[in-house]
């Protein structure tokens, strides 16, 4: 998927401020934060969320929890709290189309995550 925005990131065609990268995972910092810690966790393969998992990423994102962990630990948001989340499809939200789980803290972050 060359015109993927997060695959020119992983190719390092476009900039970004990493903050994690090994074979399978990199993290990077949200170009627009929603908090003051806001980084984006991506399988290094491609695929546009989580209805078209492949058994690739699959493998890949079953350690993503434990870098997020580890990057909450980095951050200094381990203790305050922080939220993990994928936006998959139109009504949650998704504008890039490479699966991604957002990484927030710093704040309070509200207790709810939608509106009846
Ligand atoms: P989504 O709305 O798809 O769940 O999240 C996409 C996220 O990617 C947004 O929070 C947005 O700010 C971030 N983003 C979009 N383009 C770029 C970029 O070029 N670089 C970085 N670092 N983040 C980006
Ligand atoms: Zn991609």
């Amino acid at each position: 998927m060359s015109e993927c925005l997060f695959c020119k990131i992983v190719r390092k065609e476009i900039p970004a401020s990493v903050v994690y990268e090994d074979d399978e995972l990199l993290a990077f910092k949200d170009i627009a934060p929603q908090a003051p810690v806001h980084l984006i966790l991506i399988p290094k393969a491609h695929c546009e969320g989580l209805n078209d998992l492949t058994p690739e990423v699959e493998k890949a994102v079953a350690r993503l929890p434990s870098v997020a962990a580890k990057l909450a630990k980095e951050f200094a948001i381990a203790t305050s709290g922080y939220r993990l989340i994928s936006n998959c499809g139109a009504d949650a939200g998704q504008t890039v189309f490479h699966l991604h789980f957002h990484l927030l803290g710093g704040k309070a972050l509200g207790g709810k995550l939608c509106q009846l």
